[in-house]
């Protein structure tokens, strides 16, 4: 006798497409229509959030379209869209903690959010322990009473280190905190923590999810209760994004897939490249063989992802002189678009530290970021050569 139909997934290029495989109907636009407008005509006597249609409550027409999208990318039951990234961070802690509880942070975290955490939550009384996750149990033994809130980005920004989501998640799980991952170096292409027991996915839109550079954005997904959270602390916070921003991220996120992939496969084609060079004393990524995360990477991530970093054995002098000299790759501090850019840390994210911190947490003089975007591969490996001469 055959068994219950099992429905197929709808893939996560149709899901960017156009949010699934339902059918349009005759009249429908292929292309959402931008409704630029703050607000409504309301029904007489409407109240609050729910009822009142209005920007900054995120519920016109392009941002609901918006988060109804990621929703079903990341496989979280709901998820929001915020002015930007650090919008998102923000609304997403302040909607786990309170004055007196503690949160577990990777310390491999992006500048911005470091500062949100010992610059305004320890403002708040909310105790923050930042965490080197390569030492044993440290999340384990950093674990409070008071601990709500275990905090990571992985992939790591500019060192390509992985983090392993599952085995925190299920501490998390254990000791009843909410584990909240920064995916946005992954984008959901490449990984879906909530698939991995992550109760929270944030990400800088503004990054992969877009993909040109052109706007800011931020994403929260997790279960509808604590999105609704998330909600009242976008609102107040005024951190919803602007209909035209949603506009623009649809229309970037139509291709996510295409462009994540083209990115993966060329910044490997690059990290082959690099790691057979005299003048490159290590390159960071972790689909090659060499990068110590990589048989962790093969297990929770589909894809390498675009951002690899390499250290030059000429040091500082080196790394000056190579910035210089490259044509098409341009230096600019962002990264996860269609076009390949280079920083150098230690002028940009890390220029707050001394040399000797930076070689410290992994990032010696000498260590370029590269965000690969969808060139062809030949021409990027083209413009590294000549400037490494
Ligand atoms: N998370 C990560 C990993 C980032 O790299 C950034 C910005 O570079 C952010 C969050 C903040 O994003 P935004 O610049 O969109 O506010």
């Amino acid at each position: 006798m055959a068994g219950p139909k099992k429905t197929r997934p709808i893939g996560q290029s149709t899901l960017a497409v156009h949010g699934g495989a339902d059918h349009r109907g005759p009249g429908d636009p292929i292309s959402q229509p931008l409704v630029q407008s703050v607000n409504y005509v309301q029904e007489f006597g409407a109240k609050g959030g729910e009822e009142i249609q209005y920007s900054r409550y995120g519920n016109t027409p392009n941002i609901e379209l918006m988060q109804r999208r990621i929703a079903l990318l990341e496989g979280s039951e709901e998820a929001l869209v915020l002015a930007s990234g650090m919008g998102a961070t923000a609304c997403a802690i302040l909607a786990l903690l309170r004055p007196g509880d503690h949160m577990i942070s990777s310390s491999w975290i992006y500048g911005g959010t470091h500062k949100l955490f010992t610059q305004e939550l320890v403002a708040m009384g909310i105790e923050v322990t930042f965490v080197n996750p390569d030492e044993r149990r440290v999340f384990t033994n950093s674990m409070r009473q008071n601990t709500r809130v275990i905090f990571v980005e992985s992939p790591v920004n500019p060192t390509a280190r992985v983090i392993d989501i599952a085995k925190l998640a299920l501490l998390a799980k254990s000791a009843g905190v909410a584990l909240v991952v920064d995916s946005t170096l992954a984008s959901p292409i490449n990984c879906r923590p909530i698939a991995h027991g992550a109760d929270v996915v944030i990400h800088s839109a503004t990054k992969y999810l877009n993909g040109h550079h052109d706007i800011l954005c931020g994403v929260v997904a997790g279960t509808s209760s604590y999105i609704e959270e998330v909600r009242r602390k976008m609102i107040v916070w005024g951190q919803a994004p602007d209909p035209f921003a949603c506009w623009l991220l649809e229309r970037g996120i139509k291709t996510l897939d295409v462009r994540v992939k083209r990115c993966n496969e060329n910044a490997m084609k690059v990290a082959e490249w690099c790691e057979g060079r005299p003048e490159i004393r290590k390159v960071h990524y972790a689909g090659l063989a060499s990068h110590r995360d990589h048989a962790l990477a093969k297990k929770l991530l589909d894809g390498f992802g675009g951002l690899l970093s390499i250290e030059l054995a000429g040091g500082s002098d080196a790394a000056d002189h190579f910035v210089r000299k490259l044509k098409m790759i341009s230096l600019a501090s962002s990264f996860g678009g269609v076009d390949t850019l280079v920083i150098e840390p230690r002028y940009s994210s890390h220029a707050h530290m001394t040399s000797a911190e930076r070689a410290e947490i992994g990032i010696p003089d000498g260590f370029l970021r590269l965000s690969i975007g969808i060139e062809n591969a030949e021409d990027i490996i083209a413009d590294i050569s000549q400037a490494l001469q």
